[in-house]
């Protein structure tokens, strides 16, 4: 299996295969779930272990990090911050009490290294999700990353491969 890891080829694959990406999603929708999931899963450990997150860190350059009270009280206290300032500085706060880091680029990314790597969030942790299942109730979120992330990209396109799937 190879892996396109090339941020400028998969975010121009994202304009030039709207259409088709589109209509792979809505074959998704009608597809098993479980089988879907099964399919995703496998694809994600196989992509996975040929892409270096650390050489791309577009997630960090480019995504709303969710963050829990927990995760902030812990990275505030690594960073030797009160929890009042680390708000202050590093969080934006919705009207229903929604938290998340208040930049994108996300502040702390540096040389496009994660520098509090042990203490990331778990949103961090988790994107971009496909380990996870319900793949098809999720469609719309993966399919936005498809241009962004190389682990996006690569599963979707072998997904599109192990399913036979073409464009009608
Ligand atoms: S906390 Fe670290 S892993 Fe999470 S978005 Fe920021 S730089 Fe990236
Ligand atoms: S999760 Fe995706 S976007 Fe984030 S660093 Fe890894 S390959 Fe890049």
């Amino acid at each position: 299996m190879k892996a396109e890891t090339s941020l400028a080829v998969i975010s121009s694959a994202a304009i030039t295969k709207e259409e088709e990406n589109d209509a792979f999603r809505e074959f998704l929708k009608v597809q098993d779930a479980g089988h879907v999931d099964t399919l995703v899963n496998v694809l994600n450990s196989q992509v996975e272990p040929l892409i270096d997150c650390t050489a791309c860190g577009n997630c960090c350059r480019s995504l709303i990090i969710n963050v829990e009270d927990k995760e902030a009280d812990n990275l505030a206290a690594h960073l030797g911050l009160s929890r009042a300032s680390f708000d202050e500085k590093y969080i934006e706060k919705s009207t229903g009490g929604i938290m998340a880091v208040n930049t994108i680029p996300c502040h702390f990314l540096s040389n496009n290294q994660c520098t509090v790597y042990e203490h990331r969030f778990a949103d961090c942790r988790r994107f971009p999700n496909l380990h996870l299942p319900g793949f098809t109730n999720r469609l719309f979120a993966s399919f936005m990353h498809y241009g962004r992330c190389p682990i996006v990209y690569n599963v979707i396109e072998y997904l599109k491969q192990e399913m036979n799937w073409q464009l009608p």
